[in-house]
C-alpha cells in the first residue's frame, strides 16, 4: 500500500535521541513529501469510517506531532479537531489526567468543553510506544463524557506494552518496528 511504501522510506531513525540509547523515529522526512502526507493521512482517517460513511464527531491529536496529523485526518472525516496538551498551555478549564513516564510523571489536559457527552472520538499520534499517552486521552475524553472509537498511528513500537495499556481498544497502525 502506498502508505506503508511512504513509511518505510521517509522515517528517518536517529540514534541516541533524545538520550543515549534510544533510536527516535523522525517522521519530519515524511510531513515533507506531500504524497507521502497525502497516504498516511488517507490511511489513518479510514480508522475513523465504516465502510464510505464517518463515525466519528471529533479527532484528538495529542500534543505535538499528534496535532499536525489529526487535523487533516479530522478534514477527511467531516469532523472537529481537539488538541491534548501538556500541563499549562490551554487557556480555558480543563480536565487533567497525570500519568507516569519511565522517569518522572506528565500531565495532559482537554478543553472541558471540547468534546460533548456522546460525542465519538478518534484518537491520532504519530507513535504508540507504552501507551501512557494514549491511555490518558482516553480518559480526558472519558472525563468530557465522549467515548473513543480507536487510536490511529504511524508506527507502533511492538517491543513496548502498549496493547496493555490499551486493553481491548481498537488500534489502526501504519506499520510495525
Ligand atoms: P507513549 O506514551 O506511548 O510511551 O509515547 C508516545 C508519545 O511519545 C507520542 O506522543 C509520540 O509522539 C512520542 N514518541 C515516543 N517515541 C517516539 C519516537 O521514537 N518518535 C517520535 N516521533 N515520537 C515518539
Amino acid at each position: 500500500a502506498p502508505a506503508r511504501d511512504a513509511l518505510a522510506r521517509l522515517i528517518l531513525d536517529v540514534a541516541d535521541y533524545p538520550e543515549p540509547g534510544v533510536v527516535f523515529k523522525d517522521i519530519t522526512p515524511l510531513l515533507a513529501d506531500h504524497d507521502g502526507l497525502s497516504a498516511v493521512v488517507a490511511a489513518l482517517a479510514s480508522a475513523g469510517r465504516s465502510g464510505a460513511d464517518s463515525v466519528v464527531d471529533k479527532v484528538v491529536g495529542m500534543e505535538a506531532r499528534g496535532f499536525i496529523l489529526a487535523a487533516p485526518v479530522a478534514l477527511s472525516l467531516g469532523a472537529g479537531f481537539v488538541p491534548v496538551r501538556k500541563e499549562g498551555k490551554l487557556p480555558r478549564e480543563t480536565h487533567g489526567v497525570s500519568y507516569s513516564l519511565e522517569y518522572g510523571e506528565a500531565t495532559l489536559e482537554i478543553h472541558r468543553d471540547a468534546i460533548a457527552p456522546g460525542d465519538r472520538v478518534l484518537l491520532v499520534d504519530d507513535v504508540l510506544a507504552t501507551g501512557g499517552t494514549a491511555r490518558a486521552t482516553q480518559q480526558l475524553v472519558e472525563q468530557c463524557g465522549g467515548s473513543v472509537v480507536g487510536v490511529a498511528v504511524l508506527m507502533d513500537l511492538s517491543f513496548l506494552p502498549w496493547r496493555e495499556a490499551l486493553g481491548e481498544l481498537p488500534v489502526t497502525t501504519l506499520m510495525t518496528v
